[in-house]
């Protein structure tokens, strides 16, 4: 990687997602290093989208993360935002399975039930799925070797019900995926850890939600004002670090001009010198970007599924729920035919979104495998939706204010092999393409946290091939 003439190594993010943002953040303030990030949309933030509605504040993509994971919240710390942070109202939450809503039971590491009693009295599984999964410590069977689909491994040692009613719905729901589909090192490596550790996956699991075994607190945080408040505080501090974000900056292409280096085509036409870049764009949006100079890599990302969803926020008078919402929500087991995926009962979940004189919902649609949302416009989406919440709530009125978000291509699917895949393609780039690196959800999870990590990674191999460079040959 060569530096341009001023001296100044100048590395250009493509894509101002948090991930984008992320590996922004960390090389500003860096001396010798000057950074542009272009966003091809109007606005900075990607996923991460706060809008008002209905007199709150309200989260339409992700609204919070998991604060058992370091990055998000030391992101926080480092923006003086920690102050801020809340946590859930409520840690309960049901599950729409055979027929009705039942609430999840105390004791489940990623949907593994590991406490016996509270997910009999729970009586989320029926009598006979109960008694297939208190068999599974006796089971015989090897331990978890190579990578695997989630399902199949919760399916042999635990049952079909255990995997339909509680793994499938909250690690599918997380990922909006099919969890026999989904690699087990991806989405639930606390699992694959319990599978390799032990022949038993429920012992496994046991230990690694035993007491102590995690650093207490809350599971997830967010910000009162909404994530789009991470976005800005972030925002404001790399322009402050003289960091420039451009928005609608669509990158068509990344070429390598013979002097070294790149040069980054705009759609617009116009060109931006580069000595690095870090590409934090879905990978459908990367591979193109990538193809001309590294075709395997390339092949590889364009590969990668993704999942489109809708998010819909719904208002009702309070008084127009049947029922009181005790709990943060409920997921929606596959089985149940329904389109519905997952419903966040945001006033119940979060005491600032609960305004007392009304109830706002944030339901989830579509997934992988079910396309039906995608066939629906906003009229038959709301519409249908109305008629799930009537059968799961008993709620018999239209709801007072609606606002659909279409997500497309929202989600990638990690397959099995994921990560091997993703080591494999970052290896070629890195051959190939010195001085460029990778970042965003496509690589290594979807959750915020993960994305940041991503991005502060890609940050950092983009200074150590500049580290590279500037070492004296002999
Ligand atoms: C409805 C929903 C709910 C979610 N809930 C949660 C949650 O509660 N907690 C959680 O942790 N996560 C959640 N997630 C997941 C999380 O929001 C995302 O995985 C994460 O925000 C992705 O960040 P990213 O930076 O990788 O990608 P993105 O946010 O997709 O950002 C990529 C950016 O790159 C830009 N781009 C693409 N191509 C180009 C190009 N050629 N040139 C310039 N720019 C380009 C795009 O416009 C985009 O802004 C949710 C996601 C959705 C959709």
């Amino acid at each position: 990687m060569v530096s341009g003439d001023s001296g100044v190594t100048r590395v250009v993010v493509v894509g101002a997602g948090i991930a984008g943002l992320a590996a922004a953040h960390h090389l500003a303030d860096r001396p010798g290093v000057g950074v542009t990030v272009c966003e091809s949309g109007p606005k900075v933030g990607g996923k991460v989208r706060t809008e008002d509605f209905a007199g709150v504040t309200l989260d339409l993509g992700p609204d919070a993360f998991l604060a058992r994971r370091p990055e998000a919240v030391t992101l926080c710390r480092e923006l003086g935002l920690v102050g801020e942070l809340v946590p859930p109202a409520t840690s309960s939450a049901f599950v729409w399975a055979r027929g009705r809503l039942r609430r999840l039971p105390e004791g489940l590491v990623l949907g593994v039930p590991v406490r016996w009693g509270a997910l009999a009295r729970s009586r989320v599984l029926s009598p006979s799925g109960l008694a297939r999964a208190t068999i599974e410590p006796v089971l015989p069977g090897r331990k978890l070797g190579a990578d695997e689909a989630l399902g199949a491994v919760v399916r042999r040692r635990l049952g079909d019900q255990v995997h339909r009613t509680l793994v499938d719905p909250l690690v599918g729901g997380i990922n909006a995926g099919d969890t026999d589909r989904l690699s087990i090192d991806m989405t639930a490596p606390v699992l694959a850890a319990a599978a390799r550790g032990r022949r038993s996956l429920v012992r496994g699991a046991r230990e690694v939600s035993a007491p102590g075994a995690d650093r207490g607190g809350p599971a997830f945080l967010t910000l009162p004002g909404g994530l789009s408040r991470l976005v800005e505080v972030l925002v404001a501090r790399l322009e402050a670090s003289g960091v420039e974000v451009r928005t609608g900056a669509a990158v068509a292409a990344v070429e390598r001009p013979d002097e070294g280096g790149y040069r980054l085509r705009m759609v617009s036409g116009a060109l931006v010198e580069a000595d690095a870049v870090i590409v934090a764009a879905p990978a459908y949006g990367a591979a193109p970007l990538l193809a001309p100079h590294a075709p395997t890599a390339a092949e590889a990302l364009a590969g990668i599924e993704y999942a489109s969803v809708a998010l819909v926020a719904m208002a009702y008078p309070a008084p127009a729920l049947p029922r009181r919402l005790d709990g943060s929500g409920f997921l929606v087991a596959r089985g149940e035919g329904r389109l519905m995926s997952a419903c966040s009962w945001a006033s119940s979940k979060w005491a600032h979104l609960d305004p007392g004189d009304q109830v706002v919902l944030r339901v989830s649609a579509g997934r992988a495998g079910d396309a039906r949302v995608e066939s629906l416009d906003d009229d038959a989406l709301v519409t249908r939706l109305s008629l799930e919440l009537g059968l799961a709530l008993g709620i018999g009125v239209p709801p007072s204010e609606v606002r659909v978000t279409r997500w497309a291509r929202a989600f990638p699917q990690y397959a099995p092999g994921h990560l091997g895949r993703v080591a494999a393609t970052e290896a070629e780039l890195h051959r190939r393409l010195p001085g460029l690196a990778l970042a965003g959800a496509a690589l290594a999870g979807v959750g915020i946290p993960a994305c940041i990590a991503s991005g502060r990674r890609a940050a950092d191999r983009v200074l150590a091939s500049r580290e590279d460079a500037l070492r004296p040959t002999r």
